[in-house]
């Protein structure tokens, strides 16, 4: 069992950048059930931004379909809410055409491991510069919880009521297997352990995926807050654990039911997709700089 990270050094940060943290709220109200690990994910998200000192015309949020999604509008600043499953391959676009901009993309294990698993393969060969917020609350809660790629063997959901009869898939696992730079793992329950791995995901030069678990208090009752409290353990107390280690990670990251290792589980840089590009490496500008203005009011008013 895991202790809450002591989050007093971090309340003190951030009380001397309370205006910073309110540019952040936005007025929307907020929809999620309630004890939904949400609140938590989006309120450790606007803590990092603030302790980077990244302001609204810094970073650029990619929302993918989901209740995870449902927090497009929850964040003030520049926020797209793409198609379902789609969010990685917009946030790459986004992030090789200004890598100025800080770009973070959402989604849920739904969303990232059925319609939008092959996108997630590719981001992290690609090594696509940004950060990936995995939410996995083992369902898919905004269409009332049908069974996900995570959700455990045997147990009843709308849409399998007699139990789910597929394996689970092991996000971390798929993840490590192919070669990323820096892998993480957090919990919805603990704002400042999640506010942290943010932070250190923020600083990747690189693709950063970094996997929530999360409570969904209405529709997986089976792991509620204490479950995972039981069973969290955080990798930087853990003596001689090595970062760098691709097996060691690979086999702490194993274990989803007696000890769930949390915390930087990887990390190894390299060259990022950017960086490798042979035709951009003299260039000193970027894709939106080069871009051409077109005057499309004529095409605009046949919509009138
Ligand atoms: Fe959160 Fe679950 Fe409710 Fe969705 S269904 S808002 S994940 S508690």
């Amino acid at each position: 069992m895991t202790q809450k990270t002591n989050p007093s050094q971090l309340i003190t940060l951030l009380a001397k950048k309370a205006k910073d943290y309110q540019q952040f709220e936005s007025e929307e109200k907020l929809t999620w059930c309630s004890g939904c690990g949400d609140y938590g994910v989006h309120s450790a998200l606007k803590r990092a931004l603030t302790l980077e000192n990244l302001g609204l015309q810094d970073v650029l949020h990619c929302f993918d379909v989901g209740c995870s999604g449902n927090g497009s509008d929850k964040i003030h600043g520049y926020t797209v809410h793409g198609l379902h499953g789609r969010v990685l391959p917009l946030a790459a676009g986004a992030a090789l055409a200004n890598p100025n901009m800080k770009v973070i993309a959402s989604a849920g294990d739904g969303a990232t491991f059925s319609e939008g698993v092959n996108h997630l393969i590719h981001a992290i060969r690609s090594d696509y510069p940004l950060l990936f917020i995995m939410h996995n609350n083992e369902n898919s809660g905004l269409t009332i919880g049908q069974a996900s790629a995570t959700t455990r063997k045997g147990r009843p959901m709308n849409g399998s009521p007699d139990g789910v009869t597929a394996e689970p898939l092991n996000p971390l696992e798929l993840v490590l297997s192919l070669k990323p730079t820096f892998v993480a793992r957090t919990f919805s329950g603990d704002i400042g352990h999640m506010t942290e791995v943010f932070r250190k995901g923020l600083h990747h030069n690189g693709f950063a995926c970094i996997e929530v678990m999360q409570v969904c208090t209405t529709y997986n009752k089976a792991t509620p807050q204490n479950w995972y409290w039981d069973r969290l353990k955080k990798v930087e107390e853990m003596k001689n654990y090595d970062k760098t280690d691709l097996w060691q990670a690979r086999k702490i990251a194993e274990d989803l039911d007696k000890q769930i290792a949390i915390g930087v589980l990887y990390e190894k840089p390299r060259q990022n997709f950017i960086e490798g590009l042979v035709p951009r490496q003299k260039v000193k500008t970027s894709l939106v700089e080069e871009v051409r203005h077109s005057d499309v009011s004529e095409i605009m008013r046949t919509f009138d």
